[in-house]
């Protein structure tokens, strides 16, 4: 940054009426930020929504693969006992003897205790199939909705941070005006205490306290103030200070 060669605030209260205005144009410019700023932490949210809601679909479609794989094992071992049963119960009509029927109904009986369990947990894997599908889809509705609300927010900001972006640009040419009347360390001290204290470099002293820390001033410190013969620093917070008679020197606040 160049150094101003001819400032035209030169006097301590031209210089303070100066800041007081550097202030102002500051707070508009750090309200349209914060404003921005959330739109965009909006976004971020919702979108936040949708990556975790993807994942959760994703997650489900691995668990429907799973039990789909499960389903078509558990049926052809199903159907493979049904085979075995049909040569069983085949095999028992041509058996004459006593000790090999019961060894074949032996067989026949295990058999359809296999067939009957097997059932039972292609039953379940129906079951389970199905729960997954319905669960699948439901969440690639809410899915949906959440990117239509998405869509709709970014197509929104797109205009809206923009026209911040304008005022803020705006701002910034009002700020250039009021610097280019002051000498450069000045500014430079003035955003230097802004950036460290909150964003207020210039506050008011009222009821003979600073309004930035609410320290009380000595009175005679407060005299200085409204006197305006030397530009004021806060003893306590260092920001520059102003004031008007009757405000500043009214009676402090019981503490
Ligand atoms: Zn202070």
């Amino acid at each position: 940054m160049q150094a101003n060669p001819s400032p035209t605030a030169t006097t301590p209260r031209e210089i303070i009426d100066e800041l007081r205005r550097l202030q102002n144009l500051d707070d508009e410019i750090r309200e349209i930020r914060e404003r921005r700023a959330a739109r965009q932490e909006q976004l971020d949210k919702l979108r936040k929504v949708i990556v975790h809601l993807e994942r959760e679909i994703d997650d489900k479609r691995g668990k429907l693969t799973e039990a789909e794989q499960w389903h078509r094992t558990k049926t052809l071992e199903l159907t493979i006992e049904r085979d075995r049963s049909t040569k069983s119960k085949g095999k028992l009509s041509g058996v004459t003897r006593s000790r090999e029927y019961v060894a074949v109904n032996k067989e026949l009986d295990a058999i359809r205790k296999n067939i009957t369990k097997g059932e039972d947990e292609v039953e379940k894997l129906d079951k389970a199939i199905a729960d997954f599908r319905a669960a699948i889809t439901k969440e690639q509705e809410k899915l949906a909705d959440w990117r239509a609300e998405s869509d709709q927010v970014e197509r929104e900001n797109q205009a809206k941070l923009a026209a911040m972006d304008v005022k803020i640009a705006e701002v910034d040419v009002r700020r250039k005006v009021i610097t280019d009347r002051l000498d450069r360390a000045i500014v430079r001290r003035y955003e230097k205490i802004a950036e460290a204290r909150a964003g207020a470099g210039v506050v008011e002293v009222v009821a003979e306290a600073c309004t930035g820390c609410n320290m009380s001033l000595q009175p005679r410190f407060v005299e200085m103030v409204l006197r305006a013969s030397s530009l004021v620093q806060c003893p306590h917070c260092n920001r520059y200070l102003f004031g008007e008679a009757e405000r500043a020197t009214a009676a402090p606040l019981p503490q």
